[in-house]
């Protein structure tokens, strides 16, 4: 669970405007001790402002940043307990790797053994001790984002605010370098807060994610949250895969809600605490993972149930994913885990099958 009853970060009716352009607009968020906190958002939606405002790279235009219950909105960068990771690493090529770690304590000062100790607690951290005596130049990417992490960490701050720290990593060393960082973070117990555009980057570090769209947050909350709780449709669209239908509330009762779904000419069931009133038009969500296809009709009489043809589908080795032309014409996509080793597929092209899923995966999506 997050402590966030005493916040590290509060951020009070943050907002940034480049003249007529509002590229934050009214954050108000209370981040955690010890937690690892993205922000996640596409090209545009204010995430890296956001992150230069707490660095103290950017002056807010409204609101408030305190952190560790000091107001710091109009203190410079050198004086706020936070220190900042760039996209581009920044690291200085001519320097060997022990020296670029070792900078920051260098340019405060701080006592040579001091720095010797301190710079050999980094390097075991990031696993770089036998690189110490290497030139920046010659390392790899995911090293060099571990020089760049560890001369972030040496001076021990409060806060690491990470910008796309993963960007420049290729698809597996990403994965790999991921863990590293969560257990560099869980070892350190320093807060970090990730800017990403990566939505699995962000499932798979954060104990918290925020959605950002156009300087807004549109939703707060735990990877499992956002992703089986979307709170919008924009959410739901931006957190990996999902099928929606469009509807109009039929009834509400304590046990859920019916969804009258004109595209596919049936009645649709949802079971959650929803403040919708009958005659509403919503939408209703459910994930591909969510769905089993069978050839014959299912038999639970709660379950959405509904016919269809395979029109597509492909092998991912792990899964199979579907795509299911419905009576209505409407496509919706199916997935499902191969569990067996099978040479022989479940279903083939052009099959009639039947899809169902239970009323408890379907989310309802008011706006
Ligand atoms: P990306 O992932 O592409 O870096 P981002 O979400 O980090 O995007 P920001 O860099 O925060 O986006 O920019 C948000 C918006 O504010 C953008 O439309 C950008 O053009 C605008 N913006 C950022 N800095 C300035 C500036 N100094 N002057 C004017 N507009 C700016």
């Amino acid at each position: 669970m997050t402590d966030t009853a005493n916040p590290l970060i509060r951020i009070a009716g943050l907002s940034k405007s480049f003249g007529d352009f509002v590229a934050v607009d009214d954050i108000h968020l209370d981040i955690g001790r010890s937690e690892l906190f993205s922000i996640l958002g596409g090209s545009g939606c204010g995430k890296s402002t956001l992150l230069r405002m707490l660095a103290g790279f950017e002056t807010p235009s409204a609101g408030k940043v305190e952190i560790d219950g000091i107001d710091v909105t109009h203190l410079p960068p050198y004086e706020r307990p936070v220190n900042m990771m760039f996209q581009s690493y920044a690291v200085f090529p001519h320097m060997n790797v022990e020296k670029n770690i070792a900078y920051g304590l260098r340019k405060d000062r701080v006592g040579k053994h001091e720095i010797a100790r301190r710079v050999d607690d980094m390097l075991e951290l990031v696993q770089l001790g036998d690189f110490r005596q290497r030139k920046t130049d010659q390392l790899s990417g995911g090293q060099l984002q571990r020089v760049a992490l560890a001369r972030a960490l040496i001076k021990r701050p409060k806060v690491l605010l990470l910008d796309e720290p993963l960007a420049a990593l290729d698809k597996k060393l990403r994965e790999r370098t991921q863990f590293e960082l969560m257990n560099i973070q869980d070892e350190l117990g320093i807060t970090f807060v990730v800017v990403t555009h990566d939505q699995e980057e962000a499932m798979t570090l954060s104990s918290r994610i925020a959605v950002m769209n156009e300087g807004r947050f549109l939703q707060v909350g735990e990877p499992k949250e956002i992703y089986e709780y979307p709170c919008n449709r924009f959410v739901a669209n931006f957190i990996g895969t999902i099928n929606t239908f469009e509807g109009t509330v039929a009834s509400v009762d304590p046990d859920g809600i019916s969804i009258q779904c004109e595209e596919l000419g049936s009645t649709l069931r949802a079971v959650g605490d929803y403040a919708v009133a009958v005659g509403q038009a919503v939408g209703v969500a459910v994930r591909p993972e969510k769905i089993f296809i069978s050839r014959s009709e299912p038999e639970d009489l709660y379950d959405a149930r509904l016919r269809g043809i395979v029109d597509d589908q492909g092998y991912l080795g792990n899964l199979s994913l579907y795509r299911v032309r419905l009576e209505s014409g409407k496509m919706i996509q199916v997935s499902s885990q191969n569990r067996r080793r099978s040479s022989k597929r479940f279903v083939e092209w052009d099959d009639e099958i039947w899809i169902s899923w239970q009323p408890l995966s379907a989310v309802v999506l008011v706006d």
